[in-house]
């Protein structure tokens, strides 16, 4: 699992695990945890217009 202390956005990719799709680091290829995982799906939500007010 990821322990970067900064991931990006930009720096997250979606690779194929078995049968799931998990949110996978680009810069250490390791999953990310559950805090990351988090704020990214928050900037993905803003990316998309979907910001929560
Ligand atoms: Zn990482």
């Amino acid at each position: 699992m990821c322990n970067c202390p900064k991931v990006t956005f930009y720096e997250v990719e979606f690779k194929l695990f078995g049968m799931k799709v998990v949110p996978t680091h680009k810069n250490c290829g390791d999953t990310l945890n559950d805090d990351q995982f988090n704020s990214f799906d928050k900037e993905l939500r803003k990316y998309w217009g979907f910001e929560e007010k």
